[in-house]
């Protein structure tokens, strides 16, 4: 039996990274896959944790070698995901989580069709654009490339099997939750945690 691969892609200010940090706490045999980049690394981001950070020469290797289930180039840096970790876990019936993008998610879809994939919406443009002025001390300028970037990612939604809008936390937490416990609960699933269960009852 192999574990269920999720795809996660929400565009920066959704919330994606501490709903994906909590819905992991919440479940066992739930994991997050660490993506390798080449972009430079962000204070308190730690090597091996939150990302692979990696030089472009060694990421262009890794393509060449097939080593990546999926990559892209996401606003100038390379993005991709180890396929040989990826499938370690899964194989070990552990369901996986992908943060991606939607360029990513694309080409995972077309490798692996029983992937889940789930689109996180913020509740509106307004809500989005005070999140992202949050963040620091940007100029509007700033601001308004970012929120470019957002609307870009989030023409795709519907390319995604959920959407799951992120405005009270908590609700989009029970929301990912349902979604994970809905798969758990697929026959094919139940019905190979519960082999001897079943044989007994079925006697
Ligand atoms: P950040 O650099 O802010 O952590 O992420 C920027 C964007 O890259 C986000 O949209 C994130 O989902 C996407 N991303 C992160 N890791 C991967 C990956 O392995 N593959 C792809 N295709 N996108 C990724």
């Amino acid at each position: 039996m192999t574990g269920t691969l999720y795809i996660i892609s929400a565009p920066s200010g959704a919330g994606k990274t501490s709903l994906v940090s909590a819905l992991v706490e919440a479940w066992p045999n739930l994991a997050v896959s660490v993506s390798h980049t080449t972009r430079s690394r962000r204070p308190g981001e730690v090597d091996g944790e939150h990302y692979h950070f990696v030089d472009v020469e060694r990421f262009q290797r890794m393509v060449a070698e097939a080593a990546f289930l999926e990559h892209a180039s996401v606003f100038g840096n390379y993005y991709g995901t180890s396929q040989p970790a990826v499938e370690a876990r899964l194989s070990q019936d552990v369901d996986v989580i992908l943060e991606i993008d939607w360029q990513g998610a694309r080409q995972v879809r077309a490798a692996m069709p029983d992937s889940v994939s789930i689109f996180i919406l913020p509740p509106s443009r307004n809500e989005l654009e005070a999140r992202l002025r949050a963040r620091g001390q940007d100029s509007d300028e700033v601001i308004a490339s970012r929120m470019r970037e957002a609307v870009s990612e989030m023409s795709h939604y519907g390319e995604y099997d959920y959407l799951v809008v992120n405005d009270r936390f908590d609700q989009a937490l029970a929301d990912l939750s349902a979604i994970v416990r809905a798969r758990r609960l697929r026959c094919a699933a139940q019905s190979q945690r519960m082999k001897d269960v079943l044989r007994d009852i079925l006697a």
